[in-house]
Order: C-alpha cells, then sequence, then structure tokens
C-alpha cells in the first residue's frame, strides 16, 4: 500500500485521533446487540496504547441528522470499550467545543476518550456548509488514524475534510489496511479462475459493480432479486418477481456482451408471498413462475449448477445474499452456497451486511478468508479500485 500505516506514525507521548465505525446496532434497551465493529478496530486501538500514546476516538452512531438524540449516544460503546480495554474510556460532553477540548488537554499515555455521536453535529456529513468542525476535530491530535473502512466512501468531515489538517501524519489502521489489501489484491492481482457471485434485491443499486466485475471475472453468478430482472430480459416469464423494468435494456446488453461470463439460476423457490407461511412452488427455468407467485430464492438445481461451477475458483468474490434469507425457508441457497464456500481452497472474500449475517448463521464465518465490514463502501472500493477516505491519507513517502 501507498499510504502511510499506522505503524509508520510516530505515537509515543501524542494525542492519536482514530476515526472508527462503531455504528453498531442497538436493541430496544440501548444494549449493543452486535459488537463486530468494535472489535474490528480493537488491533489500532490497542496499538496505539502499547506504543504510549493517547487515544481520541470518534465515530458516528446512527443517522441523528444533525441534531443530537440522547438514545443515540456512543455511551454503550464507551462501556463496552472500558470493558474489553481494561481502563476507563471516558465519553465526551460533545464532539467538538471548550469542554471537550479540556478533556482532550487532560489526557495522558494510555488514557482513551470517545467523542461524542459525530453525527449530532450536520457539519459531519456536510463539512462544506461549516469547515471549522473538521478543524476543530483535528486540532485535539497530533497524527490521524482512519480504520472505519465502512465510511471510506463518504467525503465527510471526519474521514475526508480532516486529513488536510494531518499532512504526512494521516495513516490507515490495521483494518482499513487489511481491507484494501484484501479487496485490492482480489481485484488487482485474482489467482484465476476468478468467479464473483452478486445477489441482493435490486441491480440498480449495484450497477457500476456488475459492470467493473465483468470486466474482471471468468464467471458471474447472478442470485437475488436482481436475477429476475435479467431472467426477464431473456423472455422467461417471472410472475410477481421483483423487477426494474426501466433496467431491462442493460441486462439484455450485459448479457449480450458477457454471455459466456452469466450464470443465471435454472430454479427458483417461489411463493404467493413473502412469508414463511405463504404457499410456495419450486419452478424452473423451463416452467417459468406463473402469475401470482414471486421468485423469492434459489432452488436446488441452481445449489448444484453454482457449486459445479465454484468448484473451480481460485477466487471467489460474494456480494448480496441469494433469496430473501431474512426467512428461514428463502434462506437455504445463500446458506447451502455459504456452506460449499467453507469447503473450498479458493481465496474467498465475501462483502455486505446481509452476507456476514448469513455466513454466521451458517456457521462458517471463520472459513472465508476475508469478510469485509463494509457494505455500500465495499461495492465502492469494488467498482472505482479506491475510495475518497483512503486517497485523502498521507501517502507513505511523507513518514517523519
Ligand atoms: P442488497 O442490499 O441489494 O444486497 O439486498 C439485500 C436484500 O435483498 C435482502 O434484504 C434480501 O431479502 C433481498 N433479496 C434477496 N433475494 C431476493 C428476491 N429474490 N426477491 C426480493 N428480495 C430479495
Amino acid at each position: 500500500m501507498t499510504k502511510l500505516f499506522i505503524e509508520d506514525l510516530d505515537i509515543k507521548g501524542k494525542k492519536v485521533l482514530l476515526r472508527a465505525d462503531f455504528n453498531v446496532p442497538l436493541d430496544g434497551d440501548g444494549n449493543i446487540s452486535d459488537s463486530t465493529r468494535i472489535e474490528a478496530t480493537l488491533p489500532s486501538i490497542q496499538y496505539v496504547l502499547d506504543q504510549g500514546g493517547s487515544l481520541i476516538l470518534m465515530s458516528h452512531l446512527g443517522r441523528p441528522h444533525g441534531e443530537p438524540h440522547p438514545e443515540l449516544s456512543l455511551a454503550p460503546v464507551a462501556t463496552f470499550l472500558s470493558a474489553v480495554l481494561n481502563r476507563p474510556v471516558k465519553l465526551g460532553v460533545n464532539s467538538v467545543g471548550e469542554r471537550v477540548r479540556e478533556q482532550v488537554e487532560a489526557l495522558q499515555p494510555g488514557d482513551v476518550l470517545l467523542l461524542e455521536n459525530l453525527r449530532f453535529h450536520r457539519a459531519e456529513e456536510h463539512p462544506e456548509e461549516d469547515p471549522h468542525f473538521a478543524k476543530e476535530l483535528a486540532s485535539f491530535g497530533d497524527s490521524y488514524i482512519d480504520d472505519a473502512f465502512g465510511c471510506a466512501h463518504r467525503k465527510h468531515s471526519s474521514i475526508y475534510t480532516i486529513t488536510q489538517y494531518f499532512p504526512g501524519r494521516a495513516a490507515a489502521g490495521y483494518l482499513l489496511e487489511k481491507e484494501i489489501r484484501f479487496l485490492g489484491e482480489t481485484l488487482t492481482h485474482p489467482k484465476r479462475p476468478f468467479f464473483a457471485i452478486m445477489g441482493g434485491a435490486k441491480i440498480s443499486t449495484k450497477i457500476g459493480v456488475l459492470k467493473a466485475l465483468l470486466q474482471k471475472v471468468d464467471k458471474l453468478l447472478i442470485g437475488g432479486g436482481m436475477a429476475y430482472t435479467f431472467l426477464k430480459a431473456q423472455g422467461l416469464p417471472i410472475g410477481d418477481s421483483l423487477v426494474e423494468e426501466d433496467l431491462a435494456p442493460l441486462a439484455e446488453e450485459l448479457l449480450k456482451n458477457h454471455s459466456s461470463q452469466i450464470v443465471l439460476p435454472l430454479d427458483f423457490l417461489t411463493a404467493t408471498a413473502c412469508s414463511e407461511e405463504a404457499p410456495s412452488k419450486l419452478v424452473t427455468q423451463n416452467q417459468g413462475i406463473p402469475a401470482g407467485y414471486q421468485g423469492l430464492d434459489i432452488g436446488p438445481q441452481t445449489v448444484e449448477l453454482f457449486k459445479k461451477t465454484l468448484i473451480e475458483a481460485q477466487t471467489i468474490l460474494w456480494n448480496g445474499p441469494l433469496g430473501v434469507y431474512e426467512f428461514d425457508r428463502f434462506a437455504q441457497g445463500t446458506l447451502s452456497i455459504a456452506k460449499f464456500l467453507a469447503t473450498l481452497k479458493a481465496t474467498t472474500v465475501i462483502g455486505g451486511g446481509d452476507l456476514i449475517a448469513a455466513v454466521h448463521r451458517a456457521g462458517v464465518a471463520d472459513k472465508i478468508t476475508h469478510i469485509s465490514t463494509g457494505g455500500g463502501a465495499t461495492l465502492e472500493y469494488l467498482e472505482y479500485g479506491t475510495l475518497p477516505g483512503i486517497e485523502a491519507l498521507s501517502e507513505k513517502i511523507h513518514v517523519q
């Protein structure tokens, strides 16, 4: 990587600002229901503390739209961090302001301060409206680490604008570096055959990725809701399945130009409604999906076809579930393919919150080579090969 790395920074006795992605799900009682995102940043946090620095952690949580919302306070994250780091983690009274500055000035090596939810300020998401916000955040630290891969596609104050105040001192943390290494290597030097699996609801949110991947992969296996627009473009009756009529011409063009790469489902689990109880029917491509039914998962013949194809792969990249995996009965295609990937020697890289949940449900998360923590960020990285938050970091050449 050409960007400055956490280990390149001079940390001893310094105050280090670290942008993390602590946007964790909270249950009805305000407790953290999945701490994966916090744990993913612990190596960077621990490194700074071990090097004798003090830490000022920054993150957003939820969508408070520029207003303070007590239920979106980062207090539960401070409590969680205190327990896992075995030291008190103070919560900032705010993310900027004189009282926060006093809290920052009191920090000693080994101390940790977590600033309050950055998005309580509109300027976090709209730096152009108030560039002073990024400048003030920057004034708290001697150097800056970005470990928030999941937000690196955003040109926000704490991700992008802030780095101008750290010339030669804005570095990638361990999590960000790992994401770039795995996704970057997969895209630029994949061991071939390189196959991608794309699922999820719609083509519209993934057009750029589909096009970019078709330039790189040997085969693209398509499942999920997006498959039906492709099948419709081929003239198959798709009943009431999810379809994006306006994208049928694009689907047709992709099928025409990449016919030897694209693999579509052969059969489908359909139902009259998206529920566990609705009457269901397994139908093949030849039969077509009858009116009143919608395709909600890939069928067993497709699972076999995908397995037979994937067995040859050296590299597999997977984004998006192959069915409505939130319902057990429509999760079987996704879970079967997840379990199959776990048996392969190929490098397997998956991304997106739905798939992270699915591989955990299948009990195979530890058998996947790399699970990307980003959703939108992963997709944009796959499309563009970089992200604004990565570009904004210092080049290695500036090492102090
Ligand atoms: P995405 O964010 O585009 O990856 O989409 C994820 C969503 O796609 C999940 O909530 C799935 O329930 C949904 N999905 C997957 N397959 C289908 C399908 N056949 N019909 C409708 N939605 C689907």
